[in-house]
């Protein structure tokens, strides 16, 4: 059984639809990254998921829940990590995951004995009774995470979490996501990092217009689309043209009179991302 089934799902905003007939299954276990430039429909999609906004037609299951009929069914079954749900800057990290907790009718000796767990795991421990407000961003992030996990969630949902953190927080995040995952968490993120994506997921999906236009792994869509890139500068453009193999990429080169300007490398998923939304991320 898949951990987020999508069937037909739409959501219309003043007759224009956002999400557009949008179908995917999300596996259990599994990390997926949803990429797609601003306005594609992909925080619509997630608070469709999350129970946030109700679709205007489709179905959705998450955990063998119906988004619809099973709301607070699947509110137990998720955790969240939103730009908006940011921590309380004026409790201390202790009161957040406290609050929290008892939000989820978590029973008190349970609770603090998850709180220690998760603060530990987080690496926040000698931080708990220090107000948020004094935490920096990696460590508001942290927190954050800790307090999604608290209620022992079946799938997590993080959207863009590294965003603004400093490549090394950055790196240190990607670590316990990916931790998280062996552990058996099913992952749904979005981001706008690549890189974060190529790192950290096992299936992509990449959304435009509110249509999901290309599924699969990192593999897949090398071999669809090409493992070698020549590109060329053509006044203050780049033009970039996809081989099947680097070789083959370095044979066209080796075939050209004027090989000035012309740059070969392997392909990667930024580059696939542009070719099929004619979009730069940032
Ligand atoms: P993304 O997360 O990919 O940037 P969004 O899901 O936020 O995309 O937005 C998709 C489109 O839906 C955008 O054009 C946005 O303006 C529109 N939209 C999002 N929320 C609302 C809303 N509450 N009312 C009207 N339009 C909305």
């Amino acid at each position: 059984m898949g951990a987020v089934t999508l069937k037909d799902v739409s959501k219309i905003y003043n007759k224009i639809p956002v999400v557009d007939r949008l179908s995917f299954e999300i596996k259990s276990g599994e990390m997926f990254g949803l990429l797609g430039p601003n306005g594609a429909g992909k925080s619509t999609t997630i608070r469709s998921i999350i129970t946030l906004t109700q679709p205007t037609e489709g179905e959705i299951e998450v955990a063998g829940y119906n988004v619809r009929r099973q709301s607070d069914l699947v509110r137990r079954s998720i955790g969240v990590v939103l730009q908006q749900t940011s921590v309380d800057a004026d409790l201390t990290v202790w009161e957040n995951l406290e609050f929290h907790g008892r939000m989820h009718h978590i029973p008190k000796a349970d609770r603090q004995q998850r709180i220690d767990r998760w603060l530990e795991y987080v690496d926040l421990s000698d931080r708990r009774k220090s107000l948020v407000k004094t935490l920096s961003g990696g460590m508001k992030r942290r927190l954050q995470i800790a307090r999604a996990l608290l209620h022992e969630p079946k799938i997590l949902f993080l959207d863009e979490p590294t965003v603004g953190l400093d490549p090394q927080n950055r790196r240190r995040l990607w670590e316990m996501i990916r931790d998280l995952n062996r552990q058996g968490m099913t992952v749904l993120l979005t981001s706008h990092y690549m890189e974060e994506v190529e790192f950290l997921c096992d299936r992509i999906g990449i959304m435009d217009s509110g249509k999901l236009i290309e599924l699969g792994t990192l593999a897949e869509f090398k071999s669809k689309y090409g493992e070698g890139l020549a590109i060329k500068q053509i006044g203050d453009r780049l033009e970039s043209q996809f081989f099947p193999t680097l070789e083959a990429a370095n044979t066209y080169l080796e075939s050209l009179s004027n090989k000035i300007g012309i740059t070969i490398r392997e392909s990667n998923l930024e580059d696939i991302f542009v070719k099929l939304t004619g979009h730069q991320l940032d």
